[in-house]
């Protein structure tokens, strides 16, 4: 048994039931074979065994009282993962489906996707199984305000700096900030994704979406290919949605549709931004109202369609943006998109096609841009706003927009020039875990055992 294939079955068998770490863990380690085999120190200094654990994991109740008088209790989670190039960062998760095993999975994805974007940070992330759908505004603060009276202790701007994902957007952040602020009596840089006049970075809200998409221009450029006046489709409609169809439409491709939840529109005329803004952002409601209000589009149901992301990827196209969740994009799926000449599939969620479709893209070497290297825009921005607080000085949106472009390229460059180095060139799942794995594996050789 390979190296890499001990280390997986170790991990199985001392986290039972953490399917989505193993999926996570399985599918860098098998694609670090070439690296491991050419290069014996990391076996040699015990790297996978060391990689595979968190360096901390704090799992806390979290206590508060909803607007009928009701106590409740969730789950709340800071897996600390590796501090090897920088302090842990990494968004915190509100959604139902939160336990230990979707945390750890976010965490080690984030520790190689961190060290891709070159700038100076470890990996963690965070969260709890509080479903913000359906809460009043003061409950969401009364959460989030609980939520931090134990995460404060833990976190510091050069120890650990959380930031959104799923269900955690500028509205949590800010209660997030403000309770933090009051337990420490300190003003630091200590989350990120604040509000633009409270130490917040232009472009980070765009940050994801845009990255996405700029990285699966890097993708085509190579193959003299681009997206303007291609049908793109998107999954989704939060953060990252939103922002992937807002670029495609800037640099003139047709995203098509949208999903939530409940279920999906299908607009050819092109998805209108403004109008997913208002529903998603300001009402938010369901997909259901854009239909309403656009006759263009058509809404399906969830329950109409049995996978697929509710049928978005049965629609044919030229580029795919997974931005809705993880394993939303399986085996089945991927053979639909493959069939109707779908040339690139480029990540803004973290992990949404299962092993089984990667390994289908692989093999029909379209541009497939894994998500630790195509969503990394959005932690990469993050990464710029605390340099702009460190240095109290913000910067202009174009230059935050310049800046993240050069770190898409750059990603791109490195993942595939690795890919090339190992014999495999359109293999960036091979090429982006390595160069990231790389750079985290000689730092924690530099600085010993610990
Ligand atoms: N949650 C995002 C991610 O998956 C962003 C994390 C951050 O900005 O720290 O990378």
């Amino acid at each position: 048994m390979s190296y890499a294939s001990q280390i997986i079955q170790i991990l199985k068998d001392k986290n039972p039931s953490q399917n989505e770490f193993h999926q996570a863990v399985e599918e860098v380690l098998t694609s670090l074979e070439p690296l491991l085999s050419r290069e014996k120190k990391y076996q040699d200094s015990a790297i996978l065994e060391r990689m595979v654990v968190p360096e901390r994991q704090i799992i806390f109740r979290v206590t508060w009282v909803d607007d009928k008088g009701k106590i409740q209790v969730n789950y709340g989670y800071r897996i600390e993962f590796n501090s090897a190039i920088g302090p842990y960062k990494g968004g915190l998760r509100f959604h139902p489906n939160v336990n230990v095993g979707v945390i750890k999975f976010l965490g080690f994805e984030q520790v190689l996707k961190n060290s891709l974007t070159t700038l100076s940070m470890g990996g963690g992330k965070g969260g709890s199984d509080f479903d913000p759908k359906g809460k009043s505004e003061m409950e969401v603060m009364r959460f989030c305000q609980s939520f931090m009276n134990e995460l404060y202790r833990h976190i510091g701007a050069h120890t650990d700096v959380p930031a959104g994902d799923i269900g955690v957007g500028g509205r949590e952040i800010g209660y997030l900030f403000g309770q933090y602020k009051k337990l420490t009596n300190r003003f630091d840089g200590v989350l990120t994704g604040k509000g633009l006049n409270w130490g917040g970075s232009l472009v980070r809200p765009e940050a994801t979406g845009y990255g996405c998409v700029y990285f699966a221009q890097e993708m085509l450029k190579d193959r003299n290919e681009s997206l303007e006046g291609k049908i793109c489709l998107v999954s989704g409609a939060g953060n990252v949605a939103i922002y992937t169809i807002e670029k495609l439409h800037q640099i003139g491709a047709i995203p098509v549709t949208a999903s939530d939840s409940k279920g999906m529109i299908y607009d050819k005329e092109g998805i209108d931004v403004a109008l997913l803004k208002e529903i998603k952002e300001v009402r938010r409601a369901s997909l259901e109202e854009y239909a309403k209000a656009k006759p263009s589009a058509k809404y399906t149901k969830a329950s109409d369609y049995e996978s697929g992301c509710n049928g978005v990827w049965s629609i044919p196209c030229f580029a795919a943006f997974p931005s809705a969740t993880q394993n939303e994009l399986s085996a089945k799926d991927a053979k639909i998109l493959l069939q109707n000449g779908c040339k690139c599939v480029s990540e803004g969620a973290n992990m949404p096609s299962t092993n089984e479709a990667i390994e289908l893209f692989l093999n029909a070497k379209i541009c497939y841009g894994p998500g630790k290297a195509a969503n990394a825009g959005g932690v990469a921005v993050s990464g710029l706003e605390m340099a702009q607080n460190a240095s109290m000085h913000p910067w202009s949106f174009e230059e935050v927009d310049q800046k993240l472009l050069g770190i898409m390229k750059n990603i791109y460059q490195n993942a595939s020039s690795t890919a090339k180095d190992f014999g495999d060139p359109t293999n960036l799942v091979m090429g982006a875990n390595i160069a990231g794995f790389r750079k985290v594996a000689d730092s924690m050789i530099d600085q010993g055992v610990v």
